[in-house]
């Protein structure tokens, strides 16, 4: 395969079918993501936000982009603006990962840290406040653009019917942390099916079960506020998964499947094998997994213990 340029290879990720043992006998598909070229789901999101602030006359050729994130949005719109020769600063919480950070200033943006016990909240509001002193800057704001959904809904959602084909989905498992990649999966797959379940996943110390906020190890899931997109879509459980659980089946994957997979991957398929108890035999799920674990090497990611 030759291709003109990396920006070719966002998308069409393989759906892999666990070969473990699941309960009920049911399948359990997950999405890899970490094979987009900049290593997460988020390179969809990049890719899509530049192109629909160029198609809203909002970015023009001289535009700075700045954009609060947790780390794999903010590569994944640093590889797109980088595409179109967009200058980018990026601020986020100092918390996370070392590897992120390091591959964001290696495409060439500019990251302004906050501090980590503001959470995100302090970063978009910092975003805000380099906007406003920004001349001819744009900020896609992914916790509120209605683009961040529809990336969902309009890539990976389809790919994952293409792929499965008359094969029903009995129930959608994934985590949220602007809620984009879930309310726009779930949205699109309950129009094509109304009886698949939609699961969302959350780390113990994100506020959707009712639970009282706190600090989390699993990086990339986990919301200080309840996403706005969910407001579109039905959500048929709401999963809290402890950090430990996510750990385990990092460290699960890499030693029985030879796959590396995040923390909040690990997460997602905690959360699909509890989905799968309450399941009636031989259903399928499906899941995603975002990034891998080689993003978090400096975190130990391997070494946490349970
Ligand atoms: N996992 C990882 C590793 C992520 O970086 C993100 C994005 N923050 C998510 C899951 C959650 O995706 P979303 O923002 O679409 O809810």
């Amino acid at each position: 395969m030759i291709i003109q340029s990396v920006s070719q290879l966002i998308g069409n990720t393989p759906l892999l079918e666990l070969p473990i043992d699941v309960p009920n006998g049911s399948h359990i598909y997950a999405k890899l993501e970490m094979f987009n070229p900049g290593g997460s789901i988020k390179d969809r999101l990049g890719q899509y936000l530049i192109q629909d602030g160029i198609d809203k006359g909002k970015i023009n050729d001289q535009t700075t982009i700045i954009e609060p994130t947790a780390g794999n949005t903010g590569i994944g719109v640093a590889l797109a603006a980088q595409q179109h020769h967009l200058p980018t600063i990026l601020v986020v919480p100092e918390k996370f990962s070392y590897e992120k950070q390091t591959l964001m200033r290696a495409l060439g943006a500019t990251i302004v840290n906050t501090p980590s016990e503001g959470g995100i909240k302090e970063a978009i509001q910092k975003a805000r406040e380099i906007a406003a002193d920004t001349p001819n800057s744009y900020v896609p704001m992914q916790f509120e653009n209605p683009a961040n959904p529809a990336t969902y809904y309009h890539t990976l959602a389809p790919e994952l019917i293409a792929d499965l084909g008359d094969q029903g989905i009995d129930a959608f498992v994934a985590g949220a942390g602007s809620g984009g990649t879930f309310a726009g999966i779930a949205k699109y797959l309950k129009e094509q099916n109304l009886k698949t379940k939609s699961i969302v996943v959350e780390p113990e110390g994100s506020i959707l079960n009712g639970g009282p906020a706190h600090s989390h190890r699993t990086e990339g899931i986990g919301v200080e506020f309840i996403p706005p997109f969910f407001q579109e879509v039905t959500i048929d459980e709401t999963l809290t998964i402890p950090d430990a659980d996510a750990f385990e089946q990092v460290r699960q994957m890499a030693a029985t499947q030879g796959l590396f997979i995040g923390s909040s991957s690990g997460a997602a398929l905690a959360a699909s094998l509890k989905v799968a108890e309450e399941l009636p035999a031989n259903s399928t799920i499906v899941t995603v997994f975002p990034d891998s674990s080689e993003r978090y090497m400096s975190e130990h990611i391997y070494e946490k213990e349970a």
